[in-house]
C-alpha cells in the first residue's frame, strides 16, 4: 500500500484545535511537538489498525497508549458496551458492575484486599498518596526521575511521559510548598533512598514508583530493586506504592506483581482495566483502604466513579485477558524487539531494545539505560527520523523516544509482516539523520 506522506484533512483538523484547545489537543504527547508534523486525527479503529481523517490506515502500535490490549473494536467489548449504554450511562448510585470489576480485581492480584474505583491514573495516585499521608500521619512522598503518575502537582517534579518528552523543568503551577513534599531520588538506587530515610526520618508516608518504568522509555527495576524498596518502606513505617496504571494486566495477568511478586501495600491501576473508558483503582492492604470514606476519615469521592459503561468495558476486556492471551501478547512483543534489532543493526545505528515483559523500547544508544539521566543520553535525532519513516509507511509509533510501544493480542502476522517491510527504510533514515 503506498502512503503519501501529506495530511491535508487531519492538518486542517489541527488547525481547527489550536484555534479553540492549547496546543490542539487534550494531552500534549498527542501533538507531535517532540517530532514535528502533523499529529494524525484518528478516526476509527479495528484490530491492531487505526485510520486517520485522510483515510491512511496504520499498524498501531501505541494501542491508546496501553488501553487497547485486545485491538480496537473487539467484538465482544463492543458488545459489553452496546448492552451497558441500552441501561442508561449514569445513575450516581452502587452498581453491580463495579462490584464485578472489583472483585475481578481482587482476584487477580493477590495483595489488593480492597480496591476503590476511579476514572483515571492521575486520580487513582493521587488519592493513594492522600491516603497514604492520611494512615501515616506524615507528609513526604519519595518519587523517582523519570516515573510519571500522571498530572498530580506534589509528582510532576522530575516526571517522565510528557513531562520527558518536552524537556520541562518543574511546571509552574506547582507551588514550593506542594513540591517541598516530594523528595525525588535516581530510579534504581537504593542508597539514594537509604539516604533520604536516613535524612527524614519519620517524615516520609510513602514511596511511589512505577512497578516497571515505561514513562522514559521502558526501563526495568534492577534485580532486587523494587524488594528493597519494600524493605526500606516497611523498616521506616513508609508505604510502598507500586504503580501499575501502565504494567496493571499488560505484563501477566496480574501485572507486574505478578511478575516479580513484591508485595506493595497499595496499588494503582488504569489504561487496561478501562478497556478503552475512563476507569481506574487504587487499592491493596485492608487496613490501610478502610481508611478511606466512608469506611475511615480520608475523603475521596466522584461523580462518574464506577461508571456502568466503563465497568462494563473493563470487565468485559480483563475476562478475555487469559494465559492464552498473554502468551499471544508476549510472542507478539518479542519478534517485533528481535525485528527492529536486526534492522538497526543491519544499518549499524547504535540502539538497545529494552523490554519489561511485553512493554519495549528503543533507545537510540548502546550504553546500559538504568535511569532518567542515561534514557536522556540517547540521540533522539534519530528516533524522530525513524518515527517518521514509520508513520509515512503506515507504522504508527508513540511520537516520542520516551515511551513504550504496546502491542495487542490483534497483532497478527500480516500486520507483523507490514512493520517488517518499513522497518529497513526506517532504520536507513535514523543512520542517515543528522542532530
Ligand atoms: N501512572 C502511570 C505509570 C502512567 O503511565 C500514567 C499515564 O500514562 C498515569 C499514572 C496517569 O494515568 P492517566 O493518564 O489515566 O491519568
Amino acid at each position: 500500500m503506498a502512503y503519501s506522506y501529506e495530511a491535508p484533512v487531519s492538518q486542517s483538523l489541527f488547525d481547527r484545535a489550536s484555534a479553540v484547545t492549547p496546543g490542539g489537543v487534550n494531552s500534549p504527547v498527542r501533538a507531535f511537538r517532540a517530532v514535528g508534523g502533523t499529529p494524525r486525527f484518528m478516526v476509527s479503529g479495528t484490530g491492531p489498525y487505526l485510520t486517520d481523517a485522510d483515510g491512511r490506515e496504520y499498524v498501531d502500535l501505541v494501542c491508546s497508549w496501553g488501553p487497547m490490549i485486545l485491538g480496537h473494536s473487539h467484538p465482544e467489548v463492543i458488545a459489553a458496551v452496546q448492552e451497558a449504554v441500552s441501561r442508561g450511562t449514569s445513575f450516581g448510585t452502587p452498581g453491580e458492575g463495579e462490584v464485578a470489576l472489583a472483585e475481578e480485581i481482587v482476584a487477580r492480584i493477590e495483595p489488593v484486599e480492597q480496591v476503590r474505583l476511579v476514572s483515571s491514573g492521575t486520580e487513582a495516585t493521587m488519592s493513594a498518596i492522600r491516603l497514604a499521608r492520611g494512615f501515616t500521619g506524615r507528609a513526604k512522598v519519595v518519587k523517582f526521575a523519570g516515573c510519571y503518575h500522571g498530572h498530580v502537582d506534589a509528582l510532576l517534579a522530575a516526571a517522565g511521559s510528557g513531562v520527558a518528552t518536552f524537556g520541562l523543568p518543574d511546571t509552574p503551577g506547582v507551588t514550593g510548598a506542594t513540591a517541598g513534599d516530594t523528595v525525588v531520588l535516581p530510579y534504581n538506587d537504593l542508597d539514594a533512598v537509604r539516604a533520604a530515610f536516613a535524612a527524614h526520618p519519620g517524615e516520609i508516608a510513602c514511596v511511589i514508583t512505577e512497578a516497571s518504568p515505561g514513562n522514559m522509555g521502558v526501563v526495568p527495576p534492577a534485580d532486587g530493586f523494587n524488594a528493597g524498596l519494600k524493605e526500606l518502606c516497611a523498616a521506616n513505617g513508609a508505604l510502598y506504592i507500586s504503580d501499575e496504571v501502565m504494567t496493571g494486566f499488560r505484563t501477566s495477568k496480574a501485572g507486574w506483581y505478578g511478575v516479580d511478586g513484591v508485595r506493595p501495600d497499595l496499588m494503582t491501576f488504569g489504561k487496561v482495566m478501562g478497556g478503552g473508558f475512563p476507569a481506574a483503582a487504587f487499592g491493596g492492604r485492608g487496613d490501610v483502604m478502610a481508611h478511606l470514606a466512608p469506611a475511615g476519615p480520608v475523603y475521596q469521592a466522584g461523580t462518574l466513579s464506577g461508571n456502568p459503561v466503563a465497568t462494563a468495558a473493563g470487565l468485559a476486556q480483563l475476562r478475555l485477558l487469559d494465559d492464552a492471551a498473554y502468551a499471544k501478547i508476549d510472542a507478539v512483543s518479542a519478534e517485533l524487539r528481535s525485528l527492529v534489532g536486526v534492522a538497526l543493526t543491519k544499518e549499524g545505528v547504535a540502539h538497545t531494545v529494552s523490554a519489561a515483559s511485553n512493554m519495549f523500547s528503543v533507545f537510540f544508544t548502546d550504553r546500559p539505560v538504568r535511569n532518567y539521566d542515561d534514557a536522556k543520553e540517547q540521540d533522539v535525532f534519530r528516533f524522530t527520523a525513524f518515527f517518521h519513516s514509520m508513520l509515512e509507511q503506515g507504522v504508527y509509533l508513540p511520537p516520542s523516544a520516551f515511551e513504550s510501544w504496546f502491542v495487542s493480542t490483534a497483532h497478527d502476522e500480516r500486520a507483523i509482516e507490514r512493520i517488517a517491510a518499513a522497518l529497513p527504510a526506517a532504520a536507513r533514515a535514523a543512520s542517515e539523520a543528522t542532530a
